[in-house]
Parts: C-alpha cells; structure tokens; sequence
C-alpha cells in the first residue's frame, strides 16, 4: 500500500509494507494516482493520455523508474506480515507502571487519573509494595536482562520514600538475578530540591517533566492548590535537573488542548527555557470537557503541525528534538513491535499503591481490567493473551492503513475509554498521528536531501 504526501515541497510516496520512503517529480507523483501493481513491463496506453500534461517521454521514462522501484520491492510491496499475526504470543513481562502516589500536590484540569487519586482514595504506595513488583519483575521477565520501571503517579515524588527503597532493593539483588533495572521518573516537579535532582540525575536512566509550555497556558490549565503560578515553581527546578543531569535522557513533556492549538510557540518556548528534548501530545478526553479537542479542531491543528515542520526543518540557533517528529527511515522498530506497538498487558503492566496489576497506566481504577495483585501472587492470563492477540490485524481497520507499521495500531487505553473497545482505534488520534507521521518523514527525509542523501 502507497500514501503519497506533499510537505516541505516534497512529494513524498511511502510504501508501507516494505517501509520504502521516495522523494518523487512531478509527473511520477501524479502517475500514481493511476498505476497500480502488478505492473506490466510497459506503460499503459491510457497513461499517456491521462498525463498529457507531460511529454511523451517523460511519462516512458518516469514509468520506467516506477517500474524499477516495483521489481526492486519498494513499492507496491505485498505485506508479509500479516500471515504471521496468528503467531503472536505472550512475552516476558519486561516494563512496568508503578504508580507509587495515587495522589498529587497539583489540580490538573485535564488529568487523566483524576487529580491524582484514579478515581479512587488518595493513597501512597507503601516500600513493600515497591519490594514485591520488584520481585514480580524478576520472575516474569523470564530471560530478559533489561527491566524497565517507571515511577509514576499522581505524582511519584510525594511518595519520595518508596521511590528511593524500591530502587534500593532492586540493586541490591538485581546482579544475583541477571537483571538491569533502568528506572524513569515522570514529575510535576513541586517537590523537587537539591537532593532529589541529584539522586534522580544518579539513578534514574531517564526523566520526563511535565510543562506545557508559556506561563499563561501552563498556569491556566495546571493548577496550584492555592491558586499560584505552577510555572514559577517548576521552571527553575526542571532547568537545575537538566543542566545538572550531563548527556542522560530526560524530557519536557508538554500537553496541548483546545486553548493553546498554536502550540509550536509553547515547543519554542520550551526551547528557549534550555530544553533540547522536548514532546507535546495533543489532549484524549471526553469531547463535552471545554478544553477537548474535537475533529473541528483537525485543520488547525494540522496546520500547526505543518508550521512546527517548517520550524524544524529551516531552525537554526538552539537545536531541539521534538519526539512525535522523530522517526528512523533505515532501522524501524523490531517486527513485533511493528504489529503489537506499546506492549501493553502482555510486556507492560502498572500496579497501583495497593499491589493490583492493570494492563498499563491508563486501565488503572478501571476494575474489569484487573489482572491480578502482588500480595497474593494472582496474575491473570486471560487479559495477558488477549494483549498478546490484540496487534495490528485484529483492530478494526488497522491492516488498511498506510501508517500501521509506525503506528503500530496506536493506544488500546484511549481506543476503550472512548470507542468502548480496545480493538476499535480512536479515530480522532489516528488522524493526528497520520499527520505527526507525514511531519516526521518528510522532515527525514530533508535532513537525507541536506545530508546530500
Ligand atoms: S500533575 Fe499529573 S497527576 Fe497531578 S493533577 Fe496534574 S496531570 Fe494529574
Ligand atoms: S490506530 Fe489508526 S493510525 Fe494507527 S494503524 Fe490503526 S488506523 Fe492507522
Ligand atoms: S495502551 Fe496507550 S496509554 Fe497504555 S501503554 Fe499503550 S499507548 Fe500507553
């Protein structure tokens, strides 16, 4: 399957199933709206008429390279991975969600576990707790050395204590077992002092901060308890852990809604506080909340993405990755994690503070997706298998899409929340996510031309 694209002044074909990217003319540009494959070692008659626009020539020798491309594999490529969607099984548990607060210090309106609490009491995960996912990741990771733990929340530093036992116990044993822990952290960065910085900067192999950007959007929709600026709070601390942290991962996650849809100015600005690293997801939420973005919202929001696009292609001064822009036109992810994306209930799972295990972060609270608790060892399989089977071939319109392989069938969380089936994509993030992806391959795809590539 093709998708063909302008942006950046490229004509831009992707072949999805052999991951082919082609900058095209013109005339090569427009003949794929007609030709299709198989195709015959000559041009169609009708071609010629149909692109009468262009010489005779031109069309010979653009269907000539077309041909070419299609006898190579790179385009018109059949999709060799579906025949083997039936094969997916369960894998090792190798990440995890450890949401160590149910609880936060800030009064977010668009958050999604409710101000912190999921809906439920507020409550800090006790240390043992931490202990026995700790335990839990060592058994089920089978053979896999790597372990991934985020601590999230709420907000994780409110349960400081925690964070810091459970990272000590997982050291203290982690050799004995053959593993290597790499621990994250995601902050709204109130809590943080001089000692947590440095202790982060040491232990944590990654940070993300949350910030959305210029003070008034920040401040209108991340709120205080007492009613202050946010923004003046965690700016200065999130630029001391940065400049104090050297060349370890970090990044600056902003959020974008209704009321800042020109959110290239809150990237820029997030720039300009110092922050290379910087990503900014668009809002999921009920669309009667004020602030959600609804398909109305669509062609502003591309034309943002498109004036983003622009910036980073033609920026000069401070450089700066922005992460749904990033994406590898010669080493896609594995094959897996093409057909199966975020792993989510079968190689990912979070636990909340009382030691109840959720397919990930966002199924928290949601009591039917429950999978069992780390006080009394249950674990369910059933959810586990159905995460293993739920990919790309078994979402509803998925294996129809030109971006399913970087996309990789997109959030199972969202697509139940609000399309009531973790099988049935979200239909307003697929739109977003197509246009991300069109905004990252052509910027790939300039930074190759500019690279003489
Ligand atoms: S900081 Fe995070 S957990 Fe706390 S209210 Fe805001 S979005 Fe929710
Ligand atoms: S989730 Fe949406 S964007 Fe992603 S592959 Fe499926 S249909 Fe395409
Ligand atoms: S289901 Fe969605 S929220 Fe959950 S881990 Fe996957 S992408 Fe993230």
């Amino acid at each position: 399957m093709i998708h063909k694209f302008k942006q950046l002044g490229y004509n831009i074909v992707l072949d999805s199933d052999s991951n082919g990217v082609h900058v095209v003319d013109d005339c090569a540009f427009d003949m794929l709206d007609i030709i299709n494959a198989p195709m015959d070692e000559n041009p169609p008659k009708e071609l010629f008429q149909k692109l009468g626009r262009y010489s005779e020539e031109t069309v010979r020798e653009t269907y000539g390279e077309l041909l070419g491309l299609y006898k190579e594999g790179s385009l018109f490529a059949a999709d060799e991975y579906e025949k083997y969607s039936n094969t997916m099984v369960k894998s090792p548990v190798k990440s995890m969600c450890l949401n160590v607060a149910h609880d936060c210090n800030l009064r977010c309106e668009y958050c999604f576990a409710q101000t912190g609490d999921f809906g439920g009491e507020r409550l800090l995960m006790p240390p043992e707790i931490g202990k026995k996912a700790i335990d839990f990741l060592i058994e089920k990771s089978a053979d896999r050395q790597n372990i991934e733990l985020d601590f999230f929340g709420g907000e994780p530093l409110m349960a400081w204590d925690t964070v810091v036992e459970t990272v000590n116990y997982a050291r203290s044993i982690e050799k004995q077992h053959g593993k290597n822990f790499r621990f994250t952290i995601t902050t709204n960065g109130v809590l943080l002092d001089d000692e947590k910085i440095d202790y982060i900067n040491r232990e944590m192999s990654n940070v993300v901060l949350s910030l959305d950007g210029r003070r008034e959007v920040t401040d209108r929709i991340r709120k205080t308890l007492n009613g202050k600026s946010v923004y003046d709070v965690i700016v200065p601390k999130f630029q001391k852990l940065v400049e104090r942290r050297g060349d370890k991962d970090y990044y600056v996650r902003a959020t974008f809604t209704k009321y800042n849809l020109d959110f290239t100015d809150d990237v820029l600005h997030l720039r300009d506080l110092g922050f290379e690293q910087l990503s900014a997801e668009p809002v999921v939420t009920d669309e009667n909340e004020p602030y959600a973005l609804t398909k109305v919202d669509l062609p502003r929001i591309f034309e943002e993405y498109d004036r983003l696009c622009e910036v980073m292609a033609n920026r000069t001064g401070k450089k700066f990755n922005f992460f749904h822009f990033m994406v590898d036109l010669d080493q896609g992810p594995c094959a897996i994690k093409r057909l199966r994306g975020c792993g989510c209930g079968n190689d990912y799972v979070a636990v909340d503070p009382h030691g109840n295990i959720f397919p990930c972060h966002q199924f928290v609270g949601i009591d039917e997706w429950k999978m069992g608790n780390l006080n009394d060892g249950t674990f369910n399989d059933e959810i586990k298998t159905y995460f293993a089977k739920t990919h790309l071939y078994s979402k509803q319109g998925c294996s129809g899409c030109w971006a399913k392989f970087y996309c990789s069938g997109g959030c199972n969380a969202n697509s139940f929340i609000y399309e009531g089936d973790c099988r049935k994509p979200h239909e307003l993030s697929c739109e977003l996510q197509r246009k991300r992806l069109e905004c990252a391959l052509a910027l790939a795809v300039d930074k190759a031309v500019k690279n003489g590539g």
